[in-house]
Formats: structure tokens, sequence, C-alpha cells
């Protein structure tokens, strides 16, 4: 299969910037020195032990296995929300980022180590132009379910329908406003609830579910909004999760009294909604969810990293659009499998790295201990 490797084409004026002023900061990123080019793992990944690799399952030292890969395919967005990535965020070079053929490549080594979900985010994947490809070429060398999260602004039928016949199992759209001039202020582009609101509407349509959707609730920017965004769960019957701010901002702006907890949100909704636990959350699940419990349909999902952290069922993996993979969201150590991946390595060696990097992975990210320290890279870079 022959990949076109070209950069995503960004609207410029979708992120309130002028193009030649879009440009000018993509250029500026293009520019800049970046720490984490092309082979620039810092230290030697330590082998995980021979049994481990033997097992040929990514297993970590606290007993948790990976079932879960998180590809990043590009750092680029058109959005520029105000907890997660600053209007002059520098984007990697374009020669950084992995091919669609590297990307598959990843995917089917990770499945060989029993990888049984593959979640594509960014960045904005939507804006990647080869993303069909990157889908149907997952979908030609495993089985796993592949689902997708997008801002979703860029959506149409016929973009949902050609991702779903390459093989796209389900979506996740982010919204964190019903409020025009909140969503624009949060997300500082000329996107509308609307436009979002039309894209989840043609998900449903399409048939790419069970769909979610994803809010970040930050103190003095949408914080009251927690019913009006339960009324989409009630209203399309799906899933809306409200994830807790997290110190991954490219500002490092991230406090604790900025963050609206789980806790809050759920006792917003249900001032105005009763809530009922299904109590049937995956292990390895992120979210608690919860019905309504006058029966309307939809659920409420609460994802709680900071007030009440899952680390102990984790079971994912992240692997960046630059050919990093991190142990979790949260490490300060990412591992450059680039340099394999264009070296000429052999599957087996891409899945002995997987293993080895997974062997790394801390119990936990700490967020509560004076001694955490914030990644250096934003959410933006890492996917989500
Ligand atoms: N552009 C896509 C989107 O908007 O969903 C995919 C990438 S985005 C980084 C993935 C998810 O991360 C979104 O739901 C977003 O709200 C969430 N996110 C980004 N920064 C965050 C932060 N600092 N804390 C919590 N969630 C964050």
């Amino acid at each position: 299969m022959q990949f076109d490797v070209r950069e995503p084409e960004l609207a410029g004026d979708a992120i309130g910037l002028s193009l030649p002023q879009f440009r000018a900061v993509e250029d500026a990123g293009r520019n800049a020195p970046t720490k984490r080019g092309l082979g620039a793992t810092p230290e030697k990944l330590p082998a995980a032990p021979a049994h481990i690799r033997a097992g040929g399952r990514m297993m970590d030292s606290h007993g948790r296995t990976i079932l879960d890969l998180r590809i990043s395919i590009t750092d680029r967005c058109n959005f520029r929300c105000v907890y997660c990535m600053e209007p002059d965020v520098q984007f990697q070079p374009r020669e950084n980022m992995l091919t669609p053929a590297e990307i598959i490549r990843m995917a089917r080594v990770a499945r060989s180590l029993g990888v049984r979900k593959i979640r594509l985010t960014g960045g904005e994947p939507t804006l990647h132009p080869q993303l069909t490809d990157i889908i149907s070429g997952i979908r030609a060398v495993t089985d796993v379910e592949i689902a997708m999260i997008s801002n979703g602004s860029l959506l149409t039928r016929q973009k949902l329908s050609a991702w779903k016949r390459a093989g796209l199992d389900r979506m996740t759209i982010s919204i964190d406003s019903v409020r025009i001039d909140r969503f624009a202020r949060v997300t500082r582009s000329t996107v509308t609830p609307e436009d979002v609101i039309a894209g989840i509407e043609m998900c449903v349509a399409e048939g790419l579910t069970p769909l979610k959707l994803n809010a970040v609730l930050v103190r003095g920017q949408n914080d009251d909004e927690a019913v009006e965004l339960a009324r989409l769960a009630r209203h399309f019957g799906v899933e809306m999760r409200f994830i807790e701010y997290m110190p991954l901002d490219s500002a490092h702006a991230w406090d604790r009294s900025l963050m609206v907890t789980a806790q809050e949100t759920r006792e917003a909704i249900e001032a105005v909604f009763a809530l009922t636990p299904t109590n049937m959350d995956d292990a390895h699940s992120t979210a608690r969810t919860f019905v309504f419990t006058d029966g309307a349909p939809g659920r409420i999902g609460f994802i709680a990293p900071v007030s009440n952290p899952f680390c102990g069922a984790c079971s994912r993996l992240r692997l960046t659009a630059d050919g990093n993979v991190r142990p979790c969201l949260f490490s300060t150590k990412e591992w450059s499998v680039m340099t394999l991946l264009r070296g000429g390595a052999s599957d087996k060696e891409l899945a002995n790295f997987l293993i080895d990097v997974t062997w790394t992975k801390l119990a936990g990210h700490n967020i509560a201990s004076p001694q955490f320290v914030q990644p250096e890279r934003p959410m933006s870079a890492v996917g989500g």
C-alpha cells in the first residue's frame, strides 16, 4: 500500500487566526528546536525480564496487562482549548510524524501482544488527510475494536460513512459547552456547539455507536453547564462523560482550584436528575457510569483521575504522533520507537520494545503527591 505523507491541511480561520497568522505559528513550530526528534531516546530502555518477554504480552511489574492502545495520529488541532493547548503551541516537524504505514505496523504488532482496542486520537485526528487509509490499514491487519475521538467540528456524513466502511467501530466526541459564547471562549475557535451537535447526530445516524461525549469542566469557564450537558445524554441516548481537568495543559496553568471534581459535577446533575450507578463498568474502564433513575435514555460517566485515581486497573499505553511510546499519560519519560521503525527493526524487535516500555510503567501518576511533576508535553501532544 502506498501512502502519501502530506501535512494535514488546517483551516486557519477555524482557530480564530488568519491563514497567514496560522502559517506563521506553524512555521515557528516547525523551525523550533525539538528535543524529541528522530532517535531522541535519552536513556537506554531497560529490557523486561526474559520470562516477561517470552510471555508475548505487555505486562508491567505491577501485574497489569495492556489491552488498550491510544495512537495519536497528528499533533495538529483546529481548536485551542483553554485546558489543553495555548494558541502559540509549537508543532513537531512533519518528518518526525509517524507515517500511516508506521502507525498500521505498530497497531499490528500491538495486536500480536494482546491489544484489543485501538483509539485514534490527536491533536485532532480528523485533520489527517489519510485517516481513511489509516483506519482501513489497521482493520486489514487486526481484529481490534477501532475507536476515534474527535472535537466533532469537521464531520460530514460522507466522511463518517467512509470511515465506518474502512473499519471504524465507534466515536467519542468532545463537547465542553452548549452555549455559543462559552464554546468559542473554551475552544478558542469559531466553531459553534450546533456544528458539533450536528456531528453527534451524524455519528448516531451512521451507527458509530455506542457514542460517548466528553466534557472537561473548568472553574470560571463552563463549570455551571453540567446539567445542560447531561441533557445531551438524555436527548441522544448516549453516554456523556465528565473528565476532571488534569495537569496536562500546555500553559502549565493547571491548579487544583480550577478543577471541578467528579463529585461536584455529580451533585450538580443530581440536583435535577437522579442518577443510579450501573455497577456494570469494566474493571479497566476509566469512567464510573450512571443511568437516569427516571428511566430516560442515556448515561452519565465520571472520569476522576485526579480526585479518585484508577491507576490500579490501568490497561492503557500511548503512542504519540512523533513515535514515542508513553507508559502513562503522566509519564515524564517516553521512549522513541522511530529509531527502530526507520532503522529496519523486525516485528519481534518492535514487540520486545513495547514489552520493555510496559515493564517500566509506574504504579500510579501520583498527582496528589507534593513530588508530582507535570509532564512537559500537553495532552494534545500525548494523545488523550
Ligand atoms: N481533538 C480531539 C478531541 O477534542 O476530542 C482528540 C484529542 S483531545 C486531547 C482528547 C480528550 O482530551 C478530549 O476529550 C479533551 O477534552 C481531553 N483533554 C485535553 N486536555 C485535557 C486536560 N488538561 N484535562 C482533561 N482532559 C483533557
